[in-house]
């Protein structure tokens, strides 16, 4: 048994006219101390995908439909208080910006011994003493110094690390990252991706990350599941899809990446943006966007305007486009520049 489960999850946020469809129909199981990505562009609707596994959507969005199951146990179902145990015992966050995060006006130390007390019976003096080792665990010098500063006293990489510490106080099962280096310089964002990656490992934890950056993504995850429009539109094994992605989509993200742009070449871009969650486009959400919405005749594919695809399994992955297979049969693959 998968440790979380997702079925046919549904998150809408009802407006006076009309509403927000958030996350559409979306599937998916994380194992333990496996490390999964969420990736997309802004408004694809990820982070609200990961609130909505812990109920943490802001007002006044609900879950309508589907099933989140932690160890086979219903989620969904749960009173406040029991779930209130699971967040703090069972599953942590890290959020983007680690100074909103942490308290301006208390020590890391008093975070964090405060934090352990508030779920467990425990000493001052021995929540110190732990606060001291996951400090340790994640590579802060000076442990017993850090105690007694504030957070604007610490670097924004070094602000990170004592949110991750704070994370694993409590030996959770599950991280759910979002964005976790999106506010860091790049060499601090490799740091921080290497030290995610190592105490999962070190200490079998699973690991959901949400990021618009597939680069992130690459080197942190091992199965990776891609957002369009509230849908997942492509999944299945991190190295498989970067290395041959099969969605139109997906394709024009890892063409997006700086590093695939030859030297002096301007970047691959998808055109158009993504819809509003208000008003996705019928049939498959993807295809005012996407060049092979017509046949290489030129005549417009009635399918994709009108039918949402389903996901068909591809390789290892799962693919959710009325023509994956002829389009990996027939079509080269080469992108627009701007
Ligand atoms: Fe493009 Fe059509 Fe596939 Fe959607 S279903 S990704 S529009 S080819």
């Amino acid at each position: 048994m998968a440790l979380l489960e997702v079925e046919h999850l549904d998150v809408r946020f009802p407006l006076r006219h009309g509403e927000i469809r958030a996350v559409r129909d979306v599937s998916f199981a994380l194992d333990r101390g496996e490390r999964l990505g969420i990736v997309g562009e802004s408004g694809a609707g990820k982070s609200v995908l990961a609130f909505s596994l812990l109920r943490l959507l802001s007002r006044p969005g609900r879950i309508v439909r589907g099933q989140v199951r932690f160890e086979g146990r219903e989620l969904t179902q749960l009173s406040d208080r029991q779930l209130r145990r699971v967040r703090g015992n069972r599953v942590a966050m890290i959020f983007q910006d680690p100074l909103t995060t942490l308290n301006p006006v208390l020590t890391i130390g008093q975070q964090m011994i405060e934090s352990l007390k508030a779920h467990r019976r425990i000493s001052s003096r021995r929540a110190r003493s732990v606060a001291l080792h996951k400090l340790r665990q994640v590579q802060i010098s000076s442990p017993e110094q850090r105690l007694a500063q504030y957070p604007h006293q610490l670097s924004g990489g070094l602000c990170q690390r004592v949110v991750i510490a704070i994370a694993l106080l409590l030996d959770p099962d599950i991280i759910i990252a979002d964005e976790p280096t999106t506010a860091l310089d790049v060499t601090i964002q490799a740091e921080i991706i290497a030290l995610l990656k190592q105490l999962c490992e070190k200490h079998n934890v699973s690991l959901i990350v949400i990021s618009h950056d597939l680069g992130v993504i690459g080197r942190l995850t091992q199965r990776l599941l891609v957002m369009y429009a509230g849908r997942i539109v492509e999944q299945g094994p991190t190295r498989e899809i970067i290395n041959d992605a099969q969605h139109p989509y997906t394709q024009g993200l890892i063409n997006a990446l700086p590093q695939m742009a030859l030297p002096r070449q301007p970047l691959a871009q998808i055109p158009g943006t993504m819809p509003s969650l208000s008003q996705v486009p019928g049939g498959c959400a993807f295809h005012p966007r996407c060049r092979y919405r017509f046949t290489p005749q030129g005549l417009p594919r009635q399918d994709c305007r009108e039918r949402i695809p389903e996901a068909v399994a591809s390789g290892e992955s799962r693919v959710a486009c009325h023509w994956v297979r002829e389009l990996i049969a027939t079509l080269p693959i080469e992108e627009e520049t701007t």
